[in-house]
């Protein structure tokens, strides 16, 4: 199965593409993890991706449709994939054609713009050993230190407010128009975000099985 997942950064894609994965079997090909290795190497790709992506902006088709391509012809993706991060607009949905990349479902998970503002904010990352805690739904014992090793949080540069508002802004303007490009085509479905991860993965099981 070749499947895309669409959802506002903070919709919880990687989550359910983790799911997805266990249950078919099928490689999680997500850019931003791909671009976040090239930026821990030091690369002059991951230098150029770090700026770009820290004003909350999307990466140039030249820059990532390559990657894409390229990760695609692995022997792992023979059976199927989960795009994460891919597309994020229509010219890169057009490469997939182009490329001759055939998709059979495309699952978008639907979130309001409130409920992700609240939880991308809220987001703190230990700066030493990199445990993640939510100020409201997975608070550290203390106040802005780690649990694990007592170091203070910090706030990723993209969770900050003006940049999570930002990425919202580019979604609905770039991204969401894909919604309407795939039903054209007859192979979106749409789930709402739950409160509940199991909730959500259930709904999204259904739409495999479907
Ligand atoms: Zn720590």
């Amino acid at each position: 199965m070749r499947l895309i997942l669409l959802g506002a950064p903070g919709a919880g894609k990687g989550t359910q593409a983790a799911n997805i994965s266990e249950k078919l079997g099928i490689p999680v090909i997500s850019t931003g993890n791909i671009i976040r290795r090239e930026i821990d190497k030091g690369s002059a790709l991951g230098e150029a991706a770090k700026r770009i992506i820290n004003e909350g902006n999307l990466l140039p088709d030249s820059l990532v449709n390559d990657m894409v391509r390229a990760r695609l012809n692995e022997q792992d993706c023979a059976n199927g994939f989960i795009l994460d991060g891919f597309p994020r607009k229509i010219s890169q949905a057009k490469f997939l054609e182009e490329e001759n990349i055939s998709i059979d479902k495309v699952i978008s998970i639907e979130v309001s713009d409130e409920d992700i503002l609240d939880r991308m904010t809220g987001r703190r990352v230990c700066r030493s050993c990199g445990k993640s805690y939510h100020i409201e739904y997975n608070a550290p014992k203390a106040e802005n230190i780690c649990d694990d090793c007592g170091c203070e949080l910090s706030i990723r540069p993209d969770d900050k407010i003006e940049t999570v508002k930002n990425r919202l802004e580019v979604y609905h303007n770039e991204t969401e128009p894909l919604k309407d490009y795939y039903v054209k085509k007859g192979i979106l479905s749409i789930v709402f975000g739950c409160e509940k991860v199991e909730d959500t993965v259930k709904a999204v099981n259904k739409v495999l099985e479907a």
